[in-house]
């Protein structure tokens, strides 16, 4: 069996509730290749023809825990960790990647869901979009199960993860707005049983990136008890990835409002003073009541920090936006005013 056969490139193969039980050991090293009918290999030894790209993979190795996926990852420094594998096997399938070797994080039973923690929610990274959509989840942290609700098809949804999202760091990744106004954390697994944490942030920014052998472990989200909301807008539709999305979270102890525009630039965008400005008008003894003058005026605040105007020319006129850039901004400025106008409503 190769990359040409269709299970391996459903991505599904990766997420542990879709693998068949067989009798393992609790870390499995799979050879890939003619491997005697497993499912692993073809078990003929005949060359399967196919138009993806030949795979140079040599090994699989599933591990059932973090600690031992890291040691795996240790043994094998070329080979690269897997989860639900729709962004990975999309870059192996166009020849983009070529791994010698997998660590498949599908069967780390303890990345998969989550628990409490002094005020903050600990998520796996291992859950799925799916999972991070159901209404328990959403009672949790509202905004990131909307971000995974609108994160592409059932089949991306059922399969990819969040650590997935955050570890692709694609300028479209929709949990990722959410993650930057929760001022969410990551617990980063490394050799040994070591665990660091650095905001989500620091590595979408490339302030603090993972090191060789770091796994993200979990994500640690602040729990608000506040209305969040989370919009997205495509260029087309039904499932689509997103030309521009926002995040907004209400912050009621701290009497804050946060705000992060994705998709429109390298990593999600944070327009403080827009945020500080906004809070400052709204009356949070009030049944966080706010003139309806100031949902506009926010959407073009926060519009016009994340796409500004263009720096005046030599004799002072301000040349304008291209119109396709002007089309970006009126669309932040309306998924913010609205954001915000959900948020307190
Ligand atoms: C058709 C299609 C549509 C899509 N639409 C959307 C969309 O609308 N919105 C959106 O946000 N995304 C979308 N995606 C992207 C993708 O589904 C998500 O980014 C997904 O969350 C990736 O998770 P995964 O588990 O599949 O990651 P994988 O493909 O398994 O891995 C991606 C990368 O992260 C690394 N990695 C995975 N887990 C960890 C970990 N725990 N620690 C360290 N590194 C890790 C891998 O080594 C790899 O480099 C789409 C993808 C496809 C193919």
């Amino acid at each position: 069996m190769t990359w040409a056969n269709a299970s391996w490139r459903t991505p599904a193969f990766w997420c542990g509730e879709h693998v068949p039980e067989l009798p393992r050991p609790p870390c499995q090293h799979v050879p890939y290749g003619n491997t005697g009918g497993t499912r692993w290999g073809s078990g003929k030894g005949q060359p399967v023809l196919s138009t993806h790209a030949p795979q140079a993979a040599q090994a699989v190795t599933l591990p059932t825990t973090l600690d031992e996926a890291v040691a795996a990852l240790a043994a094998m420094p070329a080979a690269v960790p897997v989860a639900g594998g729709t962004d990975l096997m999309a870059a192996v399938n166009s020849g983009q990647l070529r791994p010698t070797g997998l660590v498949g994080l599908g069967r780390i039973s303890e990345i998969r869901g989550w628990q409490y923690q002094d005020g903050h929610a600990l998520l796996g990274a291992g859950l799925t979009h799916a999972r991070m959509g159901r209404p328990d989840f959403a009672a949790l942290i509202p905004a990131l199960a909307a971000a995974a609700r609108a994160a592409g098809p059932p089949q991306i949804r059922n399969a990819g993860t969040l650590g997935g999202n955050i570890a692709s760091a694609a300028p479209t990744g929709d949990a990722l707005p959410v993650l930057a106004a929760l001022e969410a954390t990551l617990i980063i697994a490394g050799q040994d049983g070591a665990r660091r944490e650095i905001p989500v942030s620091h590595l979408l920014a490339g302030v603090d990136m993972l090191r060789g052998g770091e796994l993200i472990g979990y994500v640690r989200v602040p729990l608000l008890h506040a209305p969040q909301v989370f919009l997205k807008a495509t260029g087309r539709t039904g499932p689509g990835r997103a030309v521009a999305s926002v995040a907004l979270v209400l912050d009621p102890a701290r009497r804050g409002v946060r705000c992060a525009v994705g998709a429109i630039a390298p990593m999600p965008l944070r327009p403080l003073e827009a945020e500080q400005w906004v809070a400052r008008l709204i009356d949070w003894d009030n049944g966080r009541a706010v003139v309806p003058e100031a949902l506009t005026a926010f959407g073009e605040y926060v519009a016009a920090a994340c796409i500004p105007d263009p720096t005046p020319g030599v004799d002072g006129s301000v040349p304008e936006l291209p119109p396709a850039v002007l089309h970006l901004r009126r669309t932040v400025a309306a998924l913010a005013r609205r954001a915000l106008g959900r948020a307190l409503s």
